[in-house]
Order: structure tokens, then sequence, then C-alpha cells
């Protein structure tokens, strides 16, 4: 069986984790965790890093530092994971569901500005894919409407847009290191990127529970107490340990994604051609970090056949979000609108397999399947 996912171990994780227990430090924002920082403020420029447990907690965390009051509203695009809308609704927000876009998943800039009203803060735009949204037509709209900006880049890491990283352009960022993305931090974990200077003070009080702790630890002041609202955001030292191994290898890690995915694109290409399905759409504005590779199908049906056939031939594929809009929770608060093309990626997208492990001919097999008998 070809599985739909495999963590990839680069070889140095169970050595610096044992160096992190050895150390005699095992609790978060030790060595590794620095060093895990670092890395991502000087290869992307991100201006403020804190490592956190999950791609959730980092969402709660922006959250969070958003002030959101009762009744403020919160554009989140529908076709996404449920952490994007929880975290808002944690602070009281009303969470307002935006469409996709035709050509691919991500929030649709051109009819995002119809939800603004006098009660919306925030909006939250997610990378489906790792393939950036249209950031500067989004972020005109926030600065005409004076609202904040949080990308959900969980599936974004090493991916830019116009040449700038994805994470390093709304006011607030949130990466995942959860085993399914490029890399991760032992199975769990996640980033706060803080890029508007406004929060980074209260983001390190939020992150250790409340107190100011990392200002007491720089010897900014000489006794640390409670001064704000946080929570249990520190990832322990293993996790960041690795982690570490796993950014040490990055590069290699993305070099072998990316041949895996244009071996898919190269190969599927000529059934696209017939309109046997579609491909990833990457926007001129985009860069494609292989996160993902998937399919639209023309119907549920024929995707529902797809999935069938390649899991009786020994490969995974899987389907990925149902609409957050009309989910069992939320469909009682939300306002009625249809969201069409949500509702499409939700009945026709099918992910195939893609981690580092996966091999070319392994890649070759599932496309010679595709070709032979679904689409003749
Ligand atoms: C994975 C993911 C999350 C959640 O990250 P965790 O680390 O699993 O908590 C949030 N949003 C999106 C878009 C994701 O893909």
């Amino acid at each position: 069986m070809i599985p739909f996912n495999k963590p990839h171990l680069t070889g140095k994780e169970a050595h610096y984790m044992y160096q992190a227990v050895y150390n005699g430090k095992l609790s978060g924002n030790g060595e590794f965790t620095k060093r895990c920082q670092q890395f991502f403020e000087q290869r992307y420029g991100f201006h403020k890093c804190l490592l956190t447990t999950s791609g959730t907690d980092a969402l709660e965390m922006c959250a969070m530092l958003c002030g959101l009051q009762p009744g403020d509203e919160v554009i989140v695009p529908s076709y996404t994971f449920v952490s994007t809308a929880l975290a808002f609704l944690h602070e009281g927000a009303k969470v307002v569901f935006a469409d996709s876009m035709k050509r691919n998943p991500n929030l649709d800039a051109e009819t995002l500005e119809a939800l603004i009203t006098p009660s919306t803060k925030v909006i939250v735009t997610v990378h489906y894919a790792g393939v950036a949204c249209d950031m500067d037509a989004i972020m005109d709209i926030a600065e005409k409407h004076n609202l904040l900006v949080v990308e959900d880049a969980a599936q974004a890491i090493d991916s830019y847009y116009k040449h700038k990283p994805l994470g390093a352009i709304g006011h607030l960022a949130a990466f995942s290191f959860h085993e399914t993305k490029n890399i991760t931090a032992g199975g769990e974990g996640g980033l706060l990127v803080v890029n508007d200077e406004r929060f980074v003070r209260r983001a390190e009080i939020i992150w250790e529970k409340g107190t100011n702790r990392a200002e007491f630890f720089r010897g900014a002041v000489n006794k640390y107490g409670w001064v704000d609202m946080g929570s249990s955001f520190l990832p322990a030292e293993i996790n960041a340990a690795f982690l570490c191994a796993q950014l040490e290898n990055l590069d290699d890690i993305q070099q072998k994604r990316k041949l895996l995915w244009q071996t898919y694109y190269e190969l599927l290409k000529p059934l696209a051609e017939k309109g046997c399905f579609r491909l990833p759409d990457i926007p001129q504005y985009a860069t494609n970090n292989a996160h993902m590779f998937y399919l639209v199908c023309n119907s549920l049906d024929e995707r529902t056949e797809l999935i069938k056939y390649l899991k009786d031939n020994g490969v995974l594929a899987v389907f990925h979000y149902l609409s957050l809009h009309s989910s069992q929770y939320y469909k009682d608060k939300h306002d009625g609108r249809e969201l069409p093309e949500c509702d499409r990626y939700q009945d026709t997208l099918v992910r195939l397999p893609m981690y580092y492990d996966l091999t070319t001919d392994e890649v070759r097999q599932i496309c010679q399947l595709i070709a032979t008998n679904f689409c003749s």
C-alpha cells in the first residue's frame, strides 16, 4: 500500500533530542527553541518568532493578540481546517465565512470587500496547499478599512508571494509543524510570527501564561508576575530539537518534494488537457512549496470512483475539507449565504500521496494507474 503521508526523518532528530534531554533543560524556551526561532527570523526576515505546541495554538495566539470584543467580525475562508475559525470563536468573535476562488481554493479577494461591515476587525487568509492568496489585493482592502490580516500559513513554509515569504506579509501569521506538513516538530508543533512591532511585547506575555517572565529573563524587569491573559503555548525542548534537525535539511526536503510534485504534474498534464480533471493552479504571483498535490475532479461521483479505484490498487488518495459554513457545529450560526466554490472543492478535490520518502517510480505508478483505468 502506498500511504497518503509518511513522516520523514532526516537522521539527526534522535541525536538532537538526546542532547536536549541531557542538557538538563527539558521545558520550553531553551537552546533549541531559540535556534529554531532564529532560523526563521534570519531566513525569512520574520520580525519576531515564537515556537508553539501546534499551529492551532499559534492561531489562538493570533486571535488573542487581535484584541477582539464580543460582536466583532472576522472573515475566514470556509474551505479550511477548523482551527482557523475556532481560534477566533474562542475570543467571542463572529466568524463570517468567505468563498474560494474559481481557479483555486484560496480566499477570493474580489468578493471579499462585500463581506466587510463596521464590525469587521480581521481578515484571515489561508494559503491553501502552500500557494499564496493574492496578498496585495487583500492587504489593500485591509488598509482601506483599517483591518488586521492574519495569515494561516500552516501549509506554507518556504513559499512566496511576489518574492515575499508567506508569513511575513500579514500583521500576524501561524505555521504548523504537524507530521502531515513539509517539516515537523516530532508530530505536533507550530510557530507564531509577529510582523507588527505593536504586538511583540504582548505576544511574549501571552506565550508565557500571562506573565512578563521573558522580560525578567532578559533583565528588563527585576521580578515577574501576572500582567495579562495567556496560556501554555511553549513546546518542550525535545520538540524544538526535533524541528532543528528538520530545519537543517529544509532545502533537501523541499527539493525532493518539488521533484515529486513536478513528476505528477508532467505525467498528469495530458489527462487534464483531455478534461479528466483539473491540475493544481499556481498563479503568477505565487510559488509552489510542494506541500500537496491535488486534483479537482469533474463531479463527486468521479472523485468517489477515483479514490476507490486507487485504494483497490494499493494507493491511498484522500479528499480534504468539508465546508465549515455548513458543518454541524456552525450551520445554524452561518448567515445562510451560499458558498458554491467552497462546496465544489469539498465534493471534487482529491489529494494524492505526497511525502519525502515517496519515489518518482511510485509517482509514475500512480499516474499510470490513473491514466489506464480512470480516464482512458
Ligand atoms: C494543519 C493546519 C492547521 C492546524 O495546525 P496544527 O499544527 O495541526 O494545530 C491550521 N490551519 C491549516 C490550514 C492547516 O493546514
